[in-house]
């Protein structure tokens, strides 16, 4: 059993999955309730107004719905700044546009590679050993 420190309240605790404890699990579950039983009352909130409502801070809100831990729906004020570009963004570390560009380019990326290993292979040869000492 892997024993690690929890990475919000440093106590070490046996890790199974997640990287917080336990006890940390179910205080974040509090919260989690909590917000979202702010965000029915106020649709309208942004993120430092749950914060200042739930005593959450918002550095923690603003994970958990990165994390996908706090879906957002009809709450269009939650939002925080894209990690790439600074604009606001309701899921993931970056706005839908980045999300998109980031992909595009990680798929040419890909294409390039692959259009390497296709002109360096030599053939279909057969090999009985696996290509000891090649590095691409
Ligand atoms: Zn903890
Ligand atoms: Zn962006």
């Amino acid at each position: 059993m892997p024993i690690t420190n929890c990475k919000r309240c440093g106590r070490m605790y046996n890790r199974v999955g997640r990287d917080i404890c336990p006890n940390c699990v179910r205080e974040e579950d509090l919260m989690l309730t909590e917000i979202r039983n702010f965000l029915r009352k106020n649709k309208l909130a942004n993120i430092a107004e749950v914060a200042e409502g739930t005593h959450v801070e918002y550095e923690i809100i603003v994970d958990m719905i990165r994390d996908g831990r706090l879906i957002l729906r009809n709450h269009p004020n939650m939002s925080y700044a894209c990690e790439r570009c600074g604009k606001p963004t309701q899921s993931g570390r970056f706005c839908g546009r980045c999300t998109q560009e980031l992909a595009r380019s990680l798929s040419a990326a890909s294409a390039e590679l692959r259009e390497k290993n296709a002109q360096t292979k030599p053939g279909k040869g057969f090999y009985s050993r696996n290509d000891v000492g090649r590095l691409d």
